[in-house]
């Protein structure tokens, strides 16, 4: 019997509260995954354990580091015991308890805001809420853990409510924690060994500790590591299940990897995964992952940032090397120079492998793109210290990127920098493209007009961050890359017919009337009226004045609250276009100046709206309101 010394009751975090609740009530399905999550723990806790004695003097003599699980099926109990690095009473406290990890957070937004679904439920590994899972099978819950660095231990005991205490152990406890779950009735299951086997075959093969059933019991999983294999002997199944093993993610299968391998000048192993989708584009926060640093096999880093780039941070996997000290810190990460090593390779690796994917399988490299192409784009926009090889990297973003145009009609149908500049017209020296909300709207632009008729490609930019991304690009193989929304177009020459329309054209006299009156009526909403040499059909269309913002970029600093110089705009008028030419004539007689007046606001409103960019809507409805009125008398002159 134990003897009770001290004993204290704590409340759990409110977040935690919920969690548990949302545990314990909602989630049926995928309950092994509990098991996984504390067989995980234990794991973690034994490299902790192993790194100890290797780097720590009064730790050297570890003893075996194992797990063992114990089903007790007339207990309805199920034990996971551990010899890794234990928990104090403050860290019991704290693990287990009084501090929501980040991940818990952002699962139970992504819980409460969705259904359960079982796809969520699977998230649950990844988001870090491992060990509250044991409520997902267990009604109470203890765990009995003594520190490595402590004499003596502690056991924490909760039914998963309101609260949990936390007792000290008089008897001596082992160093290391013991997970006692007491099963719910409906999941005693749990304690058979036939489902203990099987689950720990399913999820944990690749936990590098043996798995005891039993005390003293048989091993029940291989422990071999996959990276330290040469390429050949290593299957895709045996990736794909390493991936599930490090993501905690069992029913997903990566979209590629890549196993590298070097001996000089720095030896390390590493095998890289892209996972199937990205949170982040479904609205999740940042991901903070990274990849598992080890240093000859020792786990020495969970979730390593500094060994890719930000703009690679998608990427999960795990390093090796023997030429890593195991004392490496994650302070002293950075200016290590066997990590810069590495790091280059790697990030070289994953290039090699996207642009062979690129050429190889165009369909894959498509749903890589769609997925993580907007992640990947950053890498041209970050500059300096958490980027060093920034300009070797960005001519192979370039490479990557990947965009629809003017060339065909559906947005799927996507072209690279290196296709449009094979195919560029004649004396052509620009990359023309224009940005957008979607595509259908790009396409309308009255922009594209001049580039329709003189056959040049133009691109079309409908994700937001691509025009940062081409800004911040400004050149590709020694071509400026412009938007054609931009007053100065610098076009090739066009051919002699297209040249004698376009110089002659057909304008009626009243033309310079005309614009005077626009410029009166628009005032300083615009800088400048002028004619157009870029419209065929639309009467009118706006350009930015040379070195301001393209539209798309204003759109989308507006959508972002964001405060910037309201640019002035041009509009360009089409003389050729029907309507400009009736208000041409109208404009001999002075009595039409006003109508023309009206007229010059809507076709500038009328722009705006073709942008995507809201004009005061009252002004507008008043006028066509008038317009319409104006119309409906000419039908039918009654005075009512
Ligand atoms: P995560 O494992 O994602 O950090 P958990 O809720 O599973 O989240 O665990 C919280 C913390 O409790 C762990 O980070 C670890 O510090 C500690 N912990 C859990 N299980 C054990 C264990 N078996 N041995 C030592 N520490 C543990």
């Amino acid at each position: 019997m134990t003897t009770v010394t001290e004993r204290q009751e704590y409340t759990f975090q409110a977040e935690i509260k919920q969690l548990l609740h949302l545990l314990s009530h909602s989630l049926y399905q995928s309950r092994e995954i509990a098991v996984r999550e504390l067989i995980s723990n234990a794991s973690d806790a034994l490299d902790k354990m192993r790194y100890l004695s290797l780097t720590e003097e009064t730790q050297r003599d570890a003893g075996p580091l194992e797990i063992v699980v114990d089903g007790r099926e007339a207990e309805r109990e199920l034990v996971i015991r551990d010899t890794g690095v234990g928990m104090t009473h403050d860290e019991l406290v704290r693990n287990l308890g009084t501090i929501a990890h980040s991940g818990s957070v952002e699962f139970l937004k992504a819980m409460t805001a969705g259904a359960a679904s079982k796809s969520e439920v699977s998230l649950i590994g990844q988001f870090g809420v491992g060990f509250y899972s044991a409520f997902m099978i267990a009604d109470r819950v203890r765990v009995r853990s003594r520190s490595a660095r402590e004499e003596s231990g502690w056991e924490w005991e909760s039914d998963g409510t309101g609260s949990f205490t936390v007792t000290a152990v008089d008897d001596p406890l082992p160093r290391g924690t013991e997970v006692i779950l007491h099963l719910k009735e409906d999941a005693k299951e749990f304690a058979s060994a036939w489902r203990i086997k099987e689950i720990v075959r399913r999820f944990s093969s690749f936990i590098p500790h043996p798995i005891r059933l039993g005390a003293g019991g048989e091993v029940i999983n291989d422990q071999k590591p996959i990276w330290v294999e040469p390429k050949s002997q290593v299957s895709q199944e045996q990736y794909t299940r390493f991936y599930q093993h490090l993501t905690h993610h069992p029913d997903e299968t990566p979209l590629w990897h890549v196993h590298l391998a070097a001996d000089s000048p720095i030896q390390f192993r590493a095998v890289i995964y892209c996972p199937p989708t990205n949170l982040e584009r479904l609205g999740f926060a940042r991901l903070e992952h990274g990849l598992n640093l080890c240093a000859k096999r020792v786990l020495v880093q969970a979730e390593c940032r500094e060994i890719v780039p930000e703009y690679l941070r998608f990427l999960r996997g795990l390093v090796d090397s023997e030429d890593l000290p195991l004392n490496v810190s994650r302070e002293t990460l950075q200016d290590n120079s066997v990590i810069r090593k590495i790091r280059s390779a790697i990030v070289k690796g994953v290039f090699d492998l996207l642009e062979n994917l690129a050429q190889e399988k165009p369909d894959a490299y498509r749903t890589f793109y769609s997925q993580f192409g907007t992640i990947l784009k950053e890498g041209l926009i970050r500059t300096g210290f958490d980027e060093p090889q920034y300009p070797e990297h960005r001519d192979r973003i370039a490479k990557l990127l990947r965009f629809a145009s003017s060339r065909s009609a559906d947005p799927s149908t996507q072209v690279s920098l290196e296709d449009y500049i094979a195919r560029m017209a004649e004396g052509q020296k620009r990359i023309y493209y224009l940005g957008g909300p979607d595509h259908a709207s790009v396409a309308k632009s009255p922009n594209l007009e001049i580039f329709r008729r003189r056959g040049l490609e133009v691109l079309y930019l409908t994700d937001p961050i691509d025009e940062f991304a081409v800004t911040a690009l400004r050149t590709y193989q020694g071509k400026e890359l412009t938007s054609i929304d931009s007053a100065d177009l610098d076009l090739p020459q066009p051919d002699a017919t297209e040249q004698r329309a376009e110089e002659a054209p057909n304008k009626e006299s009243g033309f310079a009337r005309v614009l005077d009156l626009f410029r009166a009526a628009l005032g300083d909403r615009v800088k400048e009226v002028r004619e157009s040499r870029r419209l065929t059909d639309s009467p009118c269309c706006l350009v930015n004045a040379e070195g301001a913002l393209s539209t798309q970029m204003q759109r989308i600093l507006k959508l972002a609250n964001k405060e910037f110089p309201e640019a002035a705009r041009i509009l360009e008028v089409n003389p050729a276009a029907p309507l400009i030419r009736r208000l041409c004539h109208l404009s001999a007689n002075a009595e039409h100046e006003g109508f023309i007046k009206q007229c010059a606001l809507q076709l500038w409103s009328s722009a705006l709206i073709l942008e995507g960019i809201t004009p005061d809507p009252e002004d507008l409805v008043a006028r066509v309101q008038s317009f319409m009125s104006e119309a409906a008398e000419k039908r039918s002159p009654l005075i009512l």
